[in-house]
């Protein structure tokens, strides 16, 4: 049978494994949610939009005679990939998953956890009273609920009015370096970051500016499973690891 691979994607790595796989010719269909109005720029084809569930992702598997899937999801998009092992396990089909490894952890590195966004939007007032808050657009809503704090909101998107009472809003999309967060943090005088455990090089420069700063850093834990990985986990056999070779 011909090799044919979805990969679900929204990530800087997705995309990345998305271009290499089209160059080498292989046929791709690349997956995106559609949480932005402007996403990436991806050879091949893709589609965009939730399958349906577990069900519905496993129709696309049958419909479309999907031979392979690597699940290159964010360590955050924990529902994508219950659904990818169940639909795969059921389709009989092989699932590579490509697992963001975590930021090292330096000495002078202040960290502390929170479990999830609820249990860390009722930490950070204690934490800090200037907070940049790199948490995502769909996860800063448990932060407005506890007022005092000024946060500094970094998001790719405007969202629109936020209902903190006092806030800045920046807009970015990653990488965003070392030196560009040192000048952010120290501008807007920080005193706490508070962000997802996501890991990964692009976003890795705030945590490096915390440190030198003595600024502590908030994380969410990742949910489900998954393990706060410091190295990269793939499935044996897998010939995505050169994605992360030194
Ligand atoms: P999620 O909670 O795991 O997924 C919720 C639902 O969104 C899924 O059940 C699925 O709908 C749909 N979905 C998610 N990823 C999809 C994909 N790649 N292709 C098609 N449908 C997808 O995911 P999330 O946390 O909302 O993240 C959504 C997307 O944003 C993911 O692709 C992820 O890689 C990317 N992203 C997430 C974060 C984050 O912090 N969560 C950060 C950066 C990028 P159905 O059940 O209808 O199939």
């Amino acid at each position: 049978m011909q090799e044919r691979i979805l990969i679900l994607g929204g990530t800087g790595e997705a995309s990345a494994v998305a271009r290499r796989l089209v160059a080498e010719g292989r046929d791709v269909i690349s997956s995106l949610a559609g949480r932005l109005a402007d996403g990436p720029d991806l050879p091949g084809r893709v589609r965009v939009g939730g399958f349906g569930g577990v069900e519905g992702l496993l129709n696309f598997l049958r419909m479309e005679r999907i031979t392979r899937v690597i699940d290159a999801t964010h360590p955050f998009a924990a529902a994508m990939s219950r659904h990818a092992r169940a639909a795969c396990a059921m389709a009989g089909i092989t699932l590579e998953r490509l697992e963001r490894p975590l930021w090292d952890r330096h000495p002078g590195d202040r960290w502390h956890w929170a479990d999830d966004a609820a249990m860390a939007a009722r930490m950070a007032p204690g934490l800090g009273r200037r907070i940049l808050l790199t948490v995502g657009a769909q996860t800063i809503g448990a932060f407005t609920r506890f007022g005092g704090p000024y946060y500094l909101v970094r998001l790719i998107e405007h969202p629109g009015r936020l209902p903190f009472p006092h806030y800045d809003l920046l807009l970015g999309r990653g990488p965003f370096p070392y030196d560009r967060e040192l000048a952010v943090m120290r501008r807007f005088d920080i005193d706490l970051v508070v962000s997802k455990a996501s890991g990964g090089a692009a976003t890795e420069g705030k945590i490096a500016a915390a440190r030198p700063l003595g600024i502590p850093v908030l994380l969410l834990r990742r949910p489900g499973p998954r393990p706060d990985s410091r190295r990269p986990t793939y499935q044996s056999g897998s010939d995505l690891s050169a994605l992360h070779a030194p």
